[in-house]
């Protein structure tokens, strides 16, 4: 590929299209694909990416937000959307656009019943989702019998599907934690369909719980970080590959003397003649503060250069004394080599914050096959 000349995320459908099928292959063929595309798709391009996953036929989208299921509608994206967040506020938009609301509360369920009513629908749509242990959205089993009896009373809605959401799929030692939460979810389903007289589609597994718990499978998936190329997992992750990679270049270069400081509030002091290569990429891009002084690094030629004292807005000084390289020179930040995993890892986050925080200011490139 051409080397970057300002800052870049590259996007790899080829990537995108191998990271699929893997994950495909450990499911039965009957198992529905739910593509999780909130964030704009982990940071990088919702609408590209949800076109090329409609191309290798997955069943359905799910989003966080009404907004971002609005952007796929958009772009002329005709698959199913669950909106994973809705509120009150955002119902209009979700029946306006075909999208499917996931209902976790009684007063969300009571407010898009009476919507939904008033909008003359017939068995719109919905998304029971189920607390089984992450105390985040979600009923409980005791709450059944009052929305069967809800739901009863009303020919505006139908339940699509029941979810719950792992709290914990990629960490073995939760194991027992993991496989109490599918058997709650096991059983609260069964109880539910005996009273609603139909069954609809059941779904638990994020990536990680389609990787380690193939009980968790169901009728549908939902994946999500996998899709990206991260599998929380080494072994995984050597199946998958990121689709991005966060590029930008050298800016200028500057030859710091003995005492002499780089960067907002002297953060870096040189103890030796340092070289220092300013780059076009801040934390208002998405490289936090918090990777400043030497806890962070980018790849120069493939060298590493670690960050010299605070990121600033709009740029970052790196390291790179003992790197041959001039200005104008392509700096990768993170992309299939150093990973946004083991570069999260330096400041304890994890991939997800990382490639997400890509502020919407980077230009996308799409690499197709
Ligand atoms: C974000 C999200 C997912 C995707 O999880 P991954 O670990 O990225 O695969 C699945 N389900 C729900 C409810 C989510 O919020």
């Amino acid at each position: 590929m051409p080397k970057a000349k300002e800052t870049l995320l590259e996007i790899d459908l080829n990537a995108l299209d191998d990271n699929y099928r893997y994950l495909t292959s450990k499911l039965k063929p009957e198992t529905k694909v739910l593509a999780v595309v909130k964030a704009f798709a982990y940071g990088s391009d919702s609408v590209v990416v949800a076109k090329e996953l409609v191309e290798l036929g997955v069943d359905y989208f799910s989003v966080a937000y009404a907004n971002e299921g609005t952007t796929l509608r958009n772009a002329k994206i005709e698959t199913p959307i669950l909106v994973l967040h809705p509120l009150p506020v955002n119902f209009e938009e979700i029946v306006d656009r075909c999208m499917e609301p996931s209902i976790y509360s009684r007063k969300i369920l009571e407010e898009f019943i009476a919507f939904a009513e008033e909008k003359k629908q017939t068995n719109y749509p919905i998304h029971l989702k189920f607390n089984t242990g992450l105390n985040r959205l979600g009923f409980v089993e005791e709450d059944i019998s009052w929305i069967a009896e809800i739901l009863s009373k009303s020919q505006s809605i139908k339940v699509k599907s029941v979810f719950s959401h792992l709290a914990a799929s990629e960490d073995l030692n939760l194991r027992e934690f993991t496989l109490g939460q599918i058997e709650t979810f096991r059983k609260i389903s069964e109880k539910l369909i005996s009273k609603l007289g139909y069954k609809p589609l059941l779904h638990c597994a994020n990536t990680s719980g389609i990787i380690n718990y193939p009980e968790a499978h169901f009728d549908m998936v939902r994946t999500g970080i996998g899709l990206y190329g991260f599998g929380n997992d080494k072994e995984e992750n050597k199946h998958l590959k990121p689709i991005g990679t966060l590029k930008t270049i050298i800016s200028q270069i500057h030859t710091v003397q003995k005492g002499e400081s780089v960067g907002y509030n002297r953060g870096f002091i040189a103890e030796k003649i340092t070289r220092s290569a300013t780059l076009s990429i801040g934390h208002a891009d998405g490289i936090p503060r918090s990777y400043g002084k030497g806890k962070g690094w980018v790849t120069i030629n493939d060298e590493k250069a670690p960050i010299l004292g605070n990121v600033c807005m709009d740029m970052i000084m790196v390291d790179v004394t003992n790197i041959n390289c001039e200005e104008g020179d392509e700096a990768i930040i993170f992309g299939p080599s150093t990973t946004a995993e083991e570069l999260s890892a330096a400041i304890n986050s994890i991939s997800y914050e990382l490639i997400t925080a890509i502020s919407q200011r980077v230009k996308r490139v799409v690499l197709r096959k």
